[in-house]
């Protein structure tokens, strides 16, 4: 099993890039915002309560985030490996995130950090607000909302990872093949 984190700050492209990596490594995609976006849109009661987080650019409660993930890894027994994009997001996620994998017998094998200037970030969210529908993209605040939470709360995550030495940087800005080909020689001398 080979599983990697794609770590970065909101609008850095982890979705864009998530899609292109499952595909040529045959990975399961696990991404907590198009989980929740998905519980939303089916007007659930973990949906309601965590738009009011969304809403805001805060953060959803980590309880509600680990046990989705911990219920995706049950439904997917037989995946290759898993690709967790926005996941782990705190301290708190993270190390459950290595518990469960542990009782897999498969930790991370390696994050994947993508290096973006905040300028180009609010530059590409607002860019992506004009036709995503994501009411968490089209507010200026609320961008900015997020931003903090991740230099809050989710930044150290990294530092989680590096006692490890599991983070390898990726510089996120170029064309989005360029930055591609960057993560896959990274996963390339890992993967076997
Ligand atoms: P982005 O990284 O571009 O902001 P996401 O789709 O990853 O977008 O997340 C959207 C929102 O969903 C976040 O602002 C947050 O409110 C919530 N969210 C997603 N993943 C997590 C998580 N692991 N922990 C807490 N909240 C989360």
């Amino acid at each position: 099993m080979f599983n990697l984190i794609l770590f970065g700050p909101p609008g850095s492209g982890k979705g864009t890039q998530s899609e292109k990596l499952i595909s040529r490594y045959g990975l399961k995609h696990l991404s907590t915002g198009d989980l929740l976006r998905h519980e939303i849109s089916h007007q659930t009661e973990l949906g309601r309560e965590a738009q009011n987080f969304m809403d805001k650019g805060q953060l959803v409660p980590d309880e509600v985030v680990i046990g989705m993930i911990s219920s995706a890894l049950d439904e997917n027994p037989g995946a290759k490996g898993f690709l967790f994009d926005g996941f782990p997001r705190t301290q708190e996620q993270a190390i459950a995130l290595d518990k469960l994998l542990k009782l897999k017998k498969a930790p991370i094998a390696v994050m994947l950090a993508l290096d973006v200037s905040e300028e180009e970030l609010i530059k590409r969210l607002l860019k992506r607000g004009e036709t995503s529908g994501r009411s968490d993209d089209d507010n200026e605040q609320v961008i900015r909302a997020r931003i903090n939470e991740y230099r809050n709360k989710t930044a150290v995550v990294a530092d989680h990872y590096k006692k490890f030495d599991k983070v390898v940087m990726v510089k996120g800005e170029g064309t989005i093949e360029e930055i591609f080909e960057r993560l896959c020689n990274e996963i390339d001398k890992r993967d076997k």
